[in-house]
Parts: structure tokens; sequence; C-alpha cells
């Protein structure tokens, strides 16, 4: 059952002029799973009035004790311009929360989870280091994360913190960069990550177009454990 909300913004961090990090403490708090999404309304409702105009994003944090959900939001078109001009530090907003199947495997503790991120859909996977985190079971995680230049990575001090030299592979399709493999992540980039391709899990979040191409390569090995955050 989903739980419409009052949350307060309780910071507000510019990565670069398009992209933002929210931190956000809802009067009512409740568990979800990592890799879920929500849905933020700038209008104050509750749950007995019509839902209004909202958008939905990813739940870039993971139930913790602090009580708090971290969003990270790009600047897409309308609505995230008017959360761009309109909400700061202090703000309330109303969040409906929490949907979504794009979540950890709930049978297998065992088999690697393969992430796939492209920009700003790298969102739902710091719930993921997180919730593996605390299930003692980060060292499964792999990820492989794109951006079009190295400034674009969000939150990479925490990645780098979080994830060993193996389990984080960057990448920059527009720029060249020492720090990074300076191409676009392929079919052998996401299969040599794993110990165990055949059983491993693979989530990918990105453009349509960046998750429609995964799929496909990864359906053409045979591989079944293919799980997509469609945002469009
Ligand atoms: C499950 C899910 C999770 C999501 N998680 C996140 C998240 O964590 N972070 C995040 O930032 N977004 C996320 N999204 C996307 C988000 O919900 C919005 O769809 C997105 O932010 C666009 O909303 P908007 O009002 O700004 O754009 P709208 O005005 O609704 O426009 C829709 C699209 O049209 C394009 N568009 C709009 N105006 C123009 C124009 N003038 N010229 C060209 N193109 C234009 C924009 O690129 C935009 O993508 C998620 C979506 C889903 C379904």
């Amino acid at each position: 059952m989903a739980v419409v909300t009052q949350a307060e913004i309780l910071s507000v961090i510019e990565h670069t002029a398009e992209i933002r990090e929210y931190i956000l403490k809802p009067d009512k708090y409740r568990r979800f799973e990592a890799g879920m999404f929500l849905q933020l309304s700038l209008e104050e409702v509750d749950s007995s009035d019509y839902w209004p105009e909202s958008r939905t994003f990813s739940l870039a944090s993971y139930y913790n004790k602090e009580k708090v959900i971290r969003l990270v939001i790009k600047k897409a078109g309308r609505y995230t311009t008017r959360i761009f001009n309109e909400v700061e530090k202090g703000s309330e907003v109303t969040i409906k929360y929490a949907y979504g199947d794009f979540i950890l495997p709930v049978f297998d503790q065992k088999n690697d989870i393969i992430c796939l991120a492209g920009g700003t859909g790298i969102t739902p996977f710091f719930s993921f280091v997180e919730a593996l985190e605390e299930q003692n079971e980060l060292e499964r995680l792999k990820l492989l994360y794109s951006a079009k230049k190295y400034e674009d990575f969000i939150r990479l001090d925490y990645l780098k913190e979080k994830l060993n030299d193996d389990q984080l592979l960057l990448f920059t399709t527009q720029e060249e960069n020492k720090e990074t493999i300076n191409r676009r992540i392929t079919k052998e980039d996401v299969i040599n990550a794993a110990s165990n391709y055949q059983e491993a899990h693979y989530y990918i979040c990105g453009t349509t177009e960046f998750n429609l191409d995964f799929k496909e390569k990864l359906e053409a090995e045979n591989l079944k454990k293919i799980y997509l955050d469609q945002w469009e």
C-alpha cells in the first residue's frame, strides 16, 4: 500500500547545472526495497485528495535509520524545471511511495549483480549499494557506469569509497580521460564483469536506447535474468 506524505527538503546539492541531489525527510517514513521509485508533487495534498501532477523519481537511498530519502533529479523538461526553480532547503513537497519491481533478487544471495548505468540512470544503484552493504553482500555488485564526461559522474567519491577497482568500471563517451575507459560499454565488458555470467543478474538503467540495446545484446547470449528501469 503506497503512503502519501509531506516531506521536508533538508538539503539540495548541485552536481552540475542540470543535476541536483535532494535529501528529503518524509513525515511518514516506511520500509521499501532498494531500486523502487516514488511520485513527487509540488502541490500539498493528502491521501484523500485527487493526486495532482507529479513526476516519478528513483529512490537513490535505501531504508535508513535517519529516515531520509535521497533523490537525484535531472532538469529535463517542464516539471523538473519547476522543481529546480521552486524547491529549496526547507521547502515541503508531497510524495507517494514506494513502487516498482526493479529490485534486488529475492531468493538468490550468491550470484553477481551486474549494474549498467547510463548518465542519471545511476540513481537506483545508489540504493543497491546501500542495501547490499547492509546485507554484507556488496562484493556481489559490479557497476559499469557510463557518462558523457567525467564531471557528469554523480557521487563518484561515494562510489569509489564503497566499490573497488574491479567492481566500478567508469566509461566516458565524449571525453578522453585517464581515469576512465574512453568509449561506450560493450557486451564483452558486461559479460567479463561477471564471475559466472550465465547465472548473474543484469540490471540496466539509462535512456530507452541504452536499455533496449543491452537487453537485446544480453538476450542474444541466452541470458534470462535481465531487469530494466524504463524512464520513458
Ligand atoms: C521509474 C522511473 C524512474 C525515474 N527516475 C528518475 C530519477 O531518478 N531522476 C530523474 O531525473 N528522472 C527520473 N525519471 C524521469 C522523470 O520521471 C521525468 O520523466 C523526467 O524528469 C522529465 O520530466 P519533466 O517534467 O522535466 O519533462 P516533461 O516536460 O514531462 O518532458 C518529457 C520529456 O520530453 C523532453 N522535452 C521536454 N521539453 C522539451 C523540449 N522543449 N525540447 C525537447 N525535448 C523536450 C524532455 O527531455 C523530457 O524527458 C524516472 C522515470 C521513471 C518512469
